[in-house]
């Protein structure tokens, strides 16, 4: 995907989207959605073996007793605009982000 981003002042920008989060590294502590303005990101249920069990929209929801862990999926990525506020707050650096030059679909 290529196209000329600029900010408000018309200083050159290049967003870098959050393209996908290592299930195996992230704690899902939730800072990187509750920064984010576009729900790019959501938790997800894990199961001993490291199955995705599905959405926590509910935060009582165990999954019939499958639960094991939460960690945040990418599963809207096409709303991110690239503005990189994840990545500041997320403490285990388990994100990854591509220039939006660097972007094929
Ligand atoms: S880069 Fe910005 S818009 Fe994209 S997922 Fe992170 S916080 Fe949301
Ligand atoms: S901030 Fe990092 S560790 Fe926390 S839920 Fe988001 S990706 Fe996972």
């Amino acid at each position: 995907m290529t196209g000329s981003f600029v900010t408000r002042d018309g200083s050159s920008w290049v967003p870098k989207y959050l393209t996908c989060i290592d299930a195996a590294t992230c704690i899902g502590c939730g800072r990187c959605f509750k920064v984010c303005s576009r729900e790019v990101m959501h938790l997800y249920g894990v199961d001993e073996a490291g199955g995705i069990l599905g959405i926590c929209d509910d935060e009582d929801e165990d999954f019939d007793g499958e639960l094991n862990r939460m960690i945040m999926v990418v599963d809207q990525a096409g709303r991110c605009i690239g503005c990189g506020a994840c990545a500041r707050v997320c403490p285990k650096n388990c994100q990854t982000h591509l220039a939006a030059d660097k972007v094929t679909a």
